[in-house]
């Protein structure tokens, strides 16, 4: 859908009765940035942003968008990875002006916030109140609580606390017809009738536009223990995930892979960082322990746990960070791989899940099959290890062209993916489908799970306002 000039003022006029001036905006230079996706992939068109400060205003404006069939996108900080919020044509409803912190209440572990918080503000505030907000994600001082929770974002923490669905107490929608669904309750237990709420979680925007949200605390963390370790081989990744679940228990915050390929990038092309061992294998991982208490109990049960791991050949070398510093160089190594991994000749991306046991299995046939179809192709598979989460990411053979190997996209793509399926995976783990992966949505989607998504987005959204384009 493309506004002609007629029709843009026709909207201002008509948004001009529910919002302020500065909150309807057609400045191209300011719309652009919205237009793009982080990756750089995709971009889109729009002539108009609007920016309401409250829920009643959103409500308002669907009301008159369900009226006339104007379709919007719901933006937060499009940080997205599936250009989901990336709109082609339609109105954009950013929700960036609705950043309120409404309230914490540190006995029910609960904090309510306008769904345009950015995630690190929700961080900072819980810590203020001496608690704790789990979800961590590199693009957390950016990225809205609203995207969060509309693409059911993941991160390094799900392993203890879950991904951002697991984080949600309560919510506050809009629906397409304006109208306002209020759930947003501090609530541990309500059975009462469908969990409603789950609906919105992970629906891109496609459902109803999420404008508060009440999420769960926990208590502060006190004290974080990281570490690098080199494995003896691939399938020591999960018996060492095993062995530290069964030493530590609830310490075990995070289990990211390394691949050797990953650490190599991340030393050549990040700002000053060191191997954290010195003899680095083919595969490693970063752990971290995170304890509420302020004493040396998580760096013991890790030390032990490590040592146990070494004298079972399951750990070739390891390294527990002993100062700040330490730490923040082996997460920054992490944070590298994903920044400066293009810089090996261009890369096809993958957010792929399998159960964690068959991770070792899959890593193996996925890397021969697409040696198989490209000789010398370089597979970066790392990533969230302890959930079954591999970004299974492809680079192409030293000194190939980035042009013919973008043009195999789609055949490494299908690989990759077809390969997870196989394993009972998923070609979505954390990122969502959005505009790239509603392919993959027609091939490996259960028949009847997908129409009934279409049902409900029928149900909800019958005339298909509301991010159209995005999913399906
Ligand atoms: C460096 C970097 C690291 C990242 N690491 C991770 C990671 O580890 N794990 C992970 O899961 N993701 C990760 N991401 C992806 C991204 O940050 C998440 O998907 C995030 O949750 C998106 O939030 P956002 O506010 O930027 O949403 P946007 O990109 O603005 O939107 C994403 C989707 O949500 C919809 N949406 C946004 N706000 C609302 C709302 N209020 N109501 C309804 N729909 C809405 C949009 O329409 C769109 O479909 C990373 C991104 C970057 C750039």
């Amino acid at each position: 859908m493309k506004l002609n000039e007629k029709q843009l003022q026709d909207f201002q006029k008509k948004f001009g009765n529910i919002l302020n001036e500065r909150d309807i905006i057609t400045d191209h230079d300011t719309i652009a940035p919205h237009l793009v996706d982080w990756v750089g992939n995709i971009s889109g068109s729009s002539a108009l942003m609007l920016t309401p400060r409250n829920s009643e205003q959103v409500s308002k404006i669907l009301r008159v968008c369900h009226e006339e069939t104007i379709a919007v996108v719901p933006q937060g900080g499009n940080t997205g990875s599936v250009a989901s919020g990336i709109p082609n044509g339609e109105i954009i409803l950013s929700l960036e002006k609705m950043n309120n912190i409404i309230s914490i209440i540190p006995e029910d572990y609960s904090i309510t916030v306008e769904s345009g918080c950015i995630l690190s503000q929700v961080q900072d505030a819980a810590q203020e109140a001496s608690r704790f907000f789990p979800l961590s994600i590199g693009s957390e001082g950016s990225c809205t609580i609203g995207g969060n929770i509309s693409t059911n974002a993941g991160g390094i923490s799900v392993l203890k606390y879950g991904n951002m669905r697991d984080l949600v107490l309560g919510l506050e929608v809009v629906l397409a017809d304006g109208r306002i669904m209020n759930n947003l309750k501090r609530l541990r237990k309500d059975n009462s009738g469908y969990a409603t709420k789950h609906m919105f979680m992970g629906a891109e925007g496609t459902l109803g536009v999420i404008t508060a949200a009440c999420l769960r605390l926990f208590p502060k963390i006190e004290n974080k223990v990281t570490a690098f370790a080199s494995l003896s081989n691939l399938d020591a990744t999960i018996q060492l995930l095993e062995t530290l679940k069964s030493f530590s228990g609830e310490l075990l915050s995070s289990y990211e892979l390394i691949p050797k390929i990953g650490l190599d990038i991340a030393l050549k092309y990040g700002d000053e960082l060191v191997s954290p061992i010195s003899d680095p294998q083919e595969w490693n991982v970063i752990i971290e322990y995170s304890d509420t208490k302020n004493n040396d109990n998580a760096n013991d049960s890790l030390e032990y746990a490590l040592g146990n791991a070494i004298e079972k050949g399951l750990v070739c070398n390891a390294a527990i960070a002993s100062s700040l510093s330490q730490a923040q160089n082996i997460w920054k190594i992490r944070k590298a791989i994903v920044e400066h991994q293009p810089k090996l000749g261009g890369e096809i991306k993958h957010d792929c899940s399998v159960p964690v046991s068959s991770v070792p299995e899959f890593i193996r046939s996925t890397t021969q099959k697409l040696i198989d179809y490209l000789p010398d192709v370089r597979p970066v598979p790392y990533g969230h290890i302890g959930d079954g989460n591999i970004h299974f990411n492809v680079c192409p053979p030293s000194n190939y062209d980035p042009d013919t190997f973008k043009q195999n996209t789609e055949e490494i793509r299908e690989i990759v993916y077809g390969n997870a399926n196989s394993f009972g995976g998923s070609f979505a783990a954390e990122h969502g489908v959005g505009q790239i992966k509603k392919k993959q949505m027609l091939n490996y989607k259960d028949e009847v799970e997908l129409q009934l998504m279409k049902d409900l987005k029928n149900l909800l959204d019958p005339k298909n306002i509301l991010n159209p384009g995005k999913i399906f």
